[in-house]
């Protein structure tokens, strides 16, 4: 595979258009071109300099494959990487904007029971540049005029982000950078199963993005049973690291709470959550399991989950149900690339 120019900041970049013979404003005619999607080949910037850049670069590394379209407006994306592997994507329209959902590995190591991502094991993480590229080529999509395609970029999508932090923080200077899409770090939203050691390296950083945790349970031991990284990490040791987050960026954090039948949705569980998160500066996202093929686990009832929100919110926790989007084209978390892998076979 052949080196990632979307992977440069642009500083980087101005350096190797200088050291390719070039005059300074071509890195800036560049860095538009890639920040509006473009490939190498289709910016404005002279032939010889495209020639000599892609000796060494790819010019499209992150491909659009497949799209599925919802009736609600929701896309799903496969795209193709340089090196073959797929990946997938996210793109949801609300009122107040678009949200783009991005993935950070190909497949993910972290092995959560409930999730179809991780089914494969991890495969590689993906470089800066690929993760940006999901976002300008979408962007680029959806763009109206001066109106931007994409206002919110969630890290939610295969892969655990903090288990690949050089690229993930790498897109994350080079996604808000004033060069690139200058998208701002209060519109992006990180998602970890809770690394707890990376989440104070994260808040040190300077780019106060929203921090979600998967919490999922209410206990250690219960974690365990769903979460191998539990075994690592104890509920107490994320809960000490998300207050560090909070002195640090004054941003209240996100827990994720997907809800399992027979699992971690009854009342005793609200309860316990109650009890756990109560004072904190938190929302809770609850989340109805996706169910998927592979594996047994059961969602809980659409009732089930907003009496669950009501005993929470009873209880003094800021809690909504988080509206499930593009039902009618399935492959909800990891699983339209797991069907698109099976299909290729
Ligand atoms: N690795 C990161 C981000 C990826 S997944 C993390 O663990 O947070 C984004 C969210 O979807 C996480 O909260 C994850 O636990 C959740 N998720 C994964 N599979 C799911 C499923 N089948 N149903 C509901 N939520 C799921």
């Amino acid at each position: 595979m052949k080196k990632i120019l979307q992977d440069l900041s642009f500083e980087q970049l101005k350096t190797v258009v200088l050291e390719l013979g070039a005059k300074p404003f071509r890195a800036k005619q560049l860095a538009e071109g890639l920040a509006k999607g473009k490939k190498i080949s289709q910016t404005n910037v002279d032939a010889s300099l495209k020639q000599e850049l892609l000796k060494e670069y790819e010019d499209e590394p992150v491909k659009v494959e497949k799209i599925f379209r919802s009736v609600d407006g929701t896309e799903k994306y496969l795209f193709r990487l340089a090196d073959g592997n797929i990946i997938e994507g996210v793109f949801m329209q609300y009122k107040y904007g678009n949200t783009q959902c991005v993935s950070t590995q190909v497949g993910c190591r972290m092995g959560c029971k409930f999730c179809a991502s991780t089914l494969g094991g991890l495969v590689r993480n993906l470089t800066s540049g690929e993760i940006l590229s999901q976002v300008t080529v979408i962007n680029a999509m959806h763009q109206r005029g001066s109106v931007r395609g994409v206002t919110n970029i969630v890290l939610m999508g295969s892969g655990e982000p903090l288990d690949n932090f050089k690229e993930v923080t790498g897109f994350l200077k080079n996604v808000t950078a004033a060069e690139g899409l200058n998208i701002s770090a209060r519109n992006i939203s990180l998602s970890t199963c809770g690394i707890a050691p990376k989440i104070y390296e994260l808040a040190d950083l300077g780019i106060p993005v929203n921090l979600t945790i998967s919490l999922h349970q209410t206990t250690d031991e219960g974690r365990r049973r769903t979460m191998p990284i539990a075994n690592k990490y104890t509920i107490a040791e994320i809960l000490k690291a998300c207050d560090y987050y909070f002195q640090k960026t004054g941003r209240r954090y996100i827990f994720e709470y997907s809800l399992i039948d027979g699992e971690n949705a009854d009342a005793a569980h609200a309860a316990e959550l109650i009890a756990l998160l109560k004072g904190r500066p938190c929302h809770v996202n609850l989340i109805r399991l996706n169910e998927v093929k592979e594996r047994t686990l059961k969602a809980a009832s659409s009732a089930m989950a907003y009496k669950f929100a009501a005993a929470l919110n009873g209880g003094g926790i800021s809690a909504t149900v988080r509206r499930s989007m593009g039902g009618d084209i399935g492959g909800a978390c990891g699983q339209l690339r797991a069907g698109y892998l099976k299909a290729e076979d």
